[in-house]
C-alpha cells in the first residue's frame, strides 16, 4: 500500500510517502526560526505557513518517488488532532482536495497515536505494550494491547512535560522550544534531588501535574537573581555551573517523575511486553537512558524512535494510517478537524476499495 501523509497540526510541516513498509520520502519543515521570535508557537502565523509550504513539500516528495502526478497513490493520511484547529484545517482541505482529484481513500489519524506508532519505525512493537507519549502537549500513558488499541491510563492535569521543559527554559533565558537546551545543559550539570520535590506522586493515579514544578523554579531562579542573564546567543561555555545544575535537577525531577507513574502504569497491566516511549521530549537522552534501563530490568523490550523521528512528521502520519486502513477502514469526506479533547476516530467508515 503506498500512502501519502501530511502534518500540519502545529508548528512544522511535513510530507511523507512510504511504500508497503518502507519510508521512500519525508520532508520536514520546521516554523521554529519564525514562531522563536514570540517566544512561542502564533497560531494564525503557524496557519499561513503551512498553506505557503505544504503544496510544495508534496510535489517535491512527489517527485522524488517518481510519481509527479501522485500515479500508484492508495491512500492519503492526514493528521485530524489534537492540534490548532487553523493550522489543522489546512492539512486536511489539502488532504481532501488530493484525495478527490486522485481518487484515493483519505484517513483523518489521531497524532497521539501516530506519535507512539513512530516506535515501530525501528523494530516492530510487541503487544501488549505500554505507550508513553511526552510532547509539547500531551504527557499522556496508555495501555496498547493490541495494534491500533489505546487506552488512556494517565494524563497530564496541567502542563505537559514538554510544556514544562519549555516554561522553565524560558524562566532561564534560554532559546524556545527550550527542552533541547535543558537536555544539552544537564549533561554538563549535577542533580540535586533534595531541591525540587517530584510533583503530583501522593495519590495512587497515573496522572501528572507540572505546573507547581514550574512555579517552584520560578521561585528558586528569582531568589538566585539568575534571570538577569542574557543567552540570547547559546553557548555552553559562557553558561555558569549553577545554571547547567539547575538543568540537571529539573532534567531529573521531570524523568523521575514520569518513571514513577509509568511503573505505576505497568502494574496495572495485565502483561507488557514493550514499553513504548514517544513524542518530542522523548528526544531527551536521559529520559531515553532511564527508561531504558528500567524496561530491560524488568524484561521489556524498549522502543523510542529515532531523534529525528520523536518530534511532528508526517512519516509517523502515513505509518499510522497504512495501520487503520489496513483493517479496511477510511474516514468519510465530510470528517472535521479535532483541535482538543477525546478524538478516538469512531466515525471510520468501511473502505469500498479495499480488497
Ligand atoms: P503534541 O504532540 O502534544 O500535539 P507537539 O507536537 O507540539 O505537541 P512535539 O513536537 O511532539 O510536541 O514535541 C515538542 C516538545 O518536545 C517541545 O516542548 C520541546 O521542548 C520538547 N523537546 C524536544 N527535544 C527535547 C529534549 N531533548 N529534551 C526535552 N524536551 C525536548
Ligand atoms: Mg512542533
Ligand atoms: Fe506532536
Amino acid at each position: 500500500m503506498i500512502c501519502l501523509g501530511i502534518e500540519t497540526s502545529c508548528d512544522e510541516t511535513s510530507v511523507a510517502l512510504w511504500d508497503d513498509g518502507h519510508l521512500v520520502t519525508d520532508l520536514v519543515h520546521t516554523q521554529i526560526p519564525m514562531h522563536s521570535v514570540f517566544g512561542g508557537v502564533v497560531p494564525e502565523l503557524a496557519s499561513r505557513e503551512h498553506l505557503r509550504l505544504l503544496d510544495g513539500l508534496v510535489s517535491s516528495v512527489l517527485q522524488s518517488a517518481e510519481r509527479p502526478a501522485g500515479q500508484g497513490i492508495d491512500l492519503i493520511a492526514v493528521t485530524r488532532g489534537p492540534g490548532l484547529l487553523g493550522a489543522l484545517l489546512v492539512g486536511i482541505s489539502y488532504a481532501k482536495s488530493l484525495s478527490l482529484s486522485l481518487g484515493v481513500p483519505v484517513i483523518g489519524v489521531n497524532h497521539l497515536y501516530a506519535h507512539l506508532l513512530a516506535c515501530d519505525f525501528t523494530e516492530p512493537i510487541e503487544y501488549p505494550a505500554l505507550g508513553v507519549l511526552v510532547s509539547g502537549g500531551h504527557t499522556h500513558i496508555y495501555e496498547m494491547p493490541a495494534p491500533c488499541e489505546f487506552n488512556l491510563l494517565g494524563k497530564t492535569l496541567d502542563d505537559a512535560a514538554g510544556e514544562a521543559f519549555d516554561k522553565i527554559a524560558k524562566l532561564l533565558n534560554l532559546p524556545y522550544p527550550g527542552g533541547k537546551y535543558i537536555d544539552i545543559l544537564a549533561r554538563l550539570g549535577t542533580a540535586d534531588p533534595r531541591l525540587f520535590s517530584k510533583p503530583y506522586l501522593q495519590n495512587d493515579n497515573c496522572d501528572f501535574s507540572f505546573s507547581g514544578l514550574k512555579t517552584a523554579v520560578a521561585q528558586y531562579v528569582h531568589k538566585k537573581s539568575f534571570a538577569a542573564i542574557d543567552y540570547a546567543a547559546f553557548d555552553v561555555e559562557l553558561i555558569p555551573q549553577e545554571i547547567k545544575d539547575l538543568c540537571a535537577t529539573v532534567n531529573e525531577t521531570i524523568v523521575e517523575t514520569l518513571l514513577e507513574k509509568t511503573r505505576r502504569a505497568v502494574a496495572r497491566c495485565h502483561d507488557v511486553k514493550t514499553l513504548c516511549l514517544a513524542g518530542g521530549v522523548a528526544a531527551n537522552s536521559h529520559l531515553r537512558h532511564k527508561f531504558s534501563a528500567f524496561a530491560h530490568a524488568r524484561g521489556f523490550k524498549f522502543l523510542a524512535p529515532a531523534q529525528n523521528y520523536c518530534g511532528d512528521n508526517a512519516a509517523m502520519i502515513a505509518y499510522a494510517g497504512v495501520q487503520w486502513a489496513k483493517k479496511g477502514l477510511m474516514s468519510s469526506m465530510d470528517f472535521e478537524a479535532v483541535p482538543r479533547g477525546k478524538i478516538v476516530p469512531n466515525d471510520f467508515i468501511v473502505n469500498p476499495f479495499f480488497k
